[in-house]
């Protein structure tokens, strides 16, 4: 990934280019041997640092990362310790930011990234300094490496600092919202506001100062709900449909034309009928409201309080209506059981308010990667169970891996503007016209099972 040299990298891109042209051919060219001869080595010791960190560690510990680091790892030192062209420092540059945005994606600490810098650094000197006297030209290349380390670690710190600072995204402050609303209370709440709308209205016309500026709906407290949270709530309902057009009419025509009758003043006929066009509406509102949210209670029923995904209980009847369709349609259907890798460390390091947040968030992705027509259930704490319908294995084994791809691209909003990375590890068991649905959720879940002993971030189908 490429970044244009953001004005913020400016300066540091400037500074680069100075060292290197500072540098001295013969310098430069002892740097370049040194670290072509030790890359190796200096990326074994970056990465043993890393791993003595057990949050590292866990997102470090398996292979796939591992190796494909410790590749990327030792294309840098040998990258950052050549200082014979100065033609690629917008490239330099962005690579470390690019490492940096990967060191906040994977929650590695910034600390452990500057030691694990250090130790490279006294290996570097050591290694430069050991082979021969310390003369002017050893000196040189020793002070130019330290200091061209340095410029990167800095890029990458700023970059990582960026990157975790970024404020929550809004769609996920929404879910949390509507996942923590108690709905009842909530729903008297806007009824009272509706109700003090009205109220106001009445008052203001019966008063009948003609400069009485009449509140509009809108912008009422009742207004600025609908229009704010209940599109969050209520997404596609057809009664906030028809509740905003509602409002939109009043505030246009009804609210103004009222405003207009009492500067005019010829008596109370016109008033009254303007006054009993918005009491109706009102009426109408109120009515809608109270169906919206009654689908809504209705919904939560059967919905995980905290992710409103499915729950559990529902399992059982989806599986054997599903099973049912199965035998007489002969379509196939999957199984995926997801399970959190490492899901206990959010909640060692963040608490446990995070990780809830961080369940949500997951639930958010699991709902976006599969069609209208799957199911999705919170199974118990950290697991998770998607069926997916009239589709074969190999099917099936596309939707998780978008899945475990779309959750492990994912920066994780927790608390304190921090941001964390987990993967998911997934099971899958194709529906094998055994009439059991708990033998399919049992192999789905040795499939899963298999996935955490191979290393965990991946998906294993079920034999
Ligand atoms: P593995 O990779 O093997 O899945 O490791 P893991 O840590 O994810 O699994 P483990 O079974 O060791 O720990 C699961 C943790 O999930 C323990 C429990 O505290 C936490 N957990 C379960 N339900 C909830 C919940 O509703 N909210 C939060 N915040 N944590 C939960
Ligand atoms: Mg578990
Ligand atoms: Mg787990």
């Amino acid at each position: 990934m490429n970044f244009p040299v953001a004005p913020a990298y400016q300066n540091i891109a400037g500074q680069w280019r100075l060292l290197i042209e500072q540098t001295s051919p013969s310098a430069a060219d002892l740097l370049k041997r040194v670290a072509d001869q030790r890359a190796v080595r200096f990326s074994d010791l970056f990465y043993d640092t890393m791993m003595q960190d057990p949050e590292a560690a866990a997102f470090l510990g398996h292979d796939e990362v591992n190796s494909r680091l410790h590749a990327s790892m030792q294309a840098w030192i040998r990258e950052v310790l050549d200082l014979r062209n100065t033609a690629d420092i917008d490239h330099l540059i962005s690579r470390q930011r690019h490492v940096g945005m990967v060191h906040s994606r994977l929650n590695v600490k910034i600390e452990l990234v500057l030691r694990g810098a250090r130790l490279i650094k006294e290996a570097l000197a050591q290694a430069i300094l050991n082979s021969g006297p310390a003369d002017a030209l050893r000196v040189e290349a020793t002070i130019t490496g330290i200091s061209v380390i340095d410029l990167a670690i800095e890029v990458m710190s700023a970059q990582y600092t960026v990157d975790h600072e970024t404020a929550a995204r809004t769609d996920e402050a929404y879910r949390s919202f509507a996942a923590t609303m108690n709905t009842s209370l909530e729903r008297e709440r806007l009824r009272t506001l509706l109700f003090d709308w009205e109220n106001q209205l009445l008052q203001e016309v019966m008063i009948a100062r003609p400069e009485a500026h009449i509140s509009r709906i809108g912008t009422s407290s009742f207004g600025l709900w609908i229009r704010h949270k209940a599109t969050a709530l209520f997404l596609g309902s057809p009664e906030l449909g028809q509740i905003n057009d509602i409002i939109e009419r009043l505030d246009r025509n009804m609210v103004p034309a009222c405003q207009r009758e009492l500067v005019a003043h010829d008596g109370l006929g016109e008033l009254r009928r303007l006054v009993s066009i918005i009491v109706a509406d009102i009426k109408q509102i109120r009515y809608l409201v109270d169906a919206m949210f009654e689908h809504l209670i209705h919904l939560e029923t059967g919905r995980d309080a905290l992710t409103q995904l499915l729950s559990r209980r529902f399992l059982p009847t989806i599986m054997s209506r599903e099973i049912g369709l199965s035998q007489k349609t002969g379509k196939p259907f999957c199984v995926l059981m997801i399970d959190i890798d490492y899901f206990k460390l959010i909640n060692d390091e963040y608490g446990h308010e995070s990780g809830d947040r961080v369940l949500q968030h997951l639930a958010g992705i699991f709902v976006s990667s599969v069609r209208s027509g799957d199911f999705v259930f919170r199974h118990g704490g950290e697991e998770f169970v998607v069926i997916c319908v009239e589709v074969k294995a190999e099917q099936a084994l596309k939707v998780a891996a978008k899945i475990r791809e779309a959750v492990q691209a994912e920066k994780i909003p927790v608390k304190d503007g921090a941001r964390v990375g987990v993967t998911v590890s997934i099971g899958i068991a194709h529906y094998d016209a055994h009439p059991d649905y708990q033998r399919l959720i049992e192999r789905a879940d040795r499939a899963l099972y298999q996935a955490k002993e191979q290393g965990r971030n991946r998906v294993v189908v079920a034999t």
